[in-house]
């Protein structure tokens, strides 16, 4: 096949993730509109004077087409949509978890529309509110539109409900409660504390809005308590630690 004959693809984009590749060009993965996650090389874009260069940064949004190639597929021209507001190194180490995120999480050309408007709603939040709750609640969000969320009402062991009172456990390896009959039955290693309120604290997160946020009181005790829980179910998701929750810790926020 030729390549007039492969696909052009042309879609808006949010950019997940830049590095450099080979001498002189960029490797690059974004979240587009109608076509789910592409990943991509721009050729030449390590030249200072080249345009996809200075586009393609992480968080910027833009227009892209990209070229079907026989092993990658190459971006063939981008324009800008909305570059990012400056951020500091917090609100930066929080976009950077979403962005991470959401390239781990999802496969390649499956489209999402949704998810390319909740996760530009939060990017566009986190500049604006507590960037580690918006983060969390993105990470809920996503956790839920890529088919990952657990199972939070019933224990994963007897299939008894738990209810919105009772302090229960959390199995990562499981992907959901481990109620407190079970517990001590139970042989998995890497149970985790999954209070009540963290449990409350998930739900009010799954359903933030970010512009109009329902009143809650969020104690930094659940808060903690739900991060463990939610980045260590995660990485049993994915098999892998995601570098930036690495260097979110370095910063220690
Ligand atoms: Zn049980």
């Amino acid at each position: 096949m030729s390549e007039s004959q492969r696909e052009l693809l042309a879609d808006d984009a949010l950019v997940l993730h830049v590095k450099n590749w080979q001498t002189a060009d960029k490797y690059a993965v974004c979240f587009t509109k109608e076509h789910g996650k592409l990943r991509f090389i721009a050729y030449g874009a390590r030249y200072e004077k080249n345009i996809h260069g200075r586009l393609l940064q992480p968080f910027a949004n833009l227009h892209i087409e990209v070229q079907q190639g026989q092993k990658i597929d190459k971006l063939r021209s981008c324009e800008l949509l909305q570059m990012p507001k400056s951020m500091d190194m917090q609100q930066m180490a929080y976009a950077a978890v979403a962005s991470e995120l959401t390239a781990v999480l999802t496969e390649d050309r499956v489209p999402q529309p949704e998810l390319y408007e909740m996760l530009g709603a939060a990017l566009a939040a986190l500049m604006q509110r507590n960037p580690r709750l918006v983060v969390l609640s993105y990470a809920i969000k996503l956790l839920a539109a890529t088919g990952f969320a657990p199972q939070l009402t019933h224990c994963v062991h007897c299939g008894e409900a738990v209810t919105a009172k009772e302090n229960a456990w959390f199995s990562p390896l499981q992907g959901g409660l481990i109620c407190s009959s079970c517990r001590s039955s139970y042989n998995g290693d890497g149970l985790e504390p999954c209070s009540a309120e963290a449990r409350e604290l998930w739900q009010w997160l799954a359903q933030l809005d970010y512009e109009q946020p329902a009143p809650f009181r969020v104690r930094g005790g659940a808060l903690m308590e739900l991060e463990k829980i939610l980045f260590k179910f995660i990485f049993f998701q994915t098999d892998k630690p995601l570098n930036s929750l690495n260097f979110l810790s370095q910063l220690q926020l």
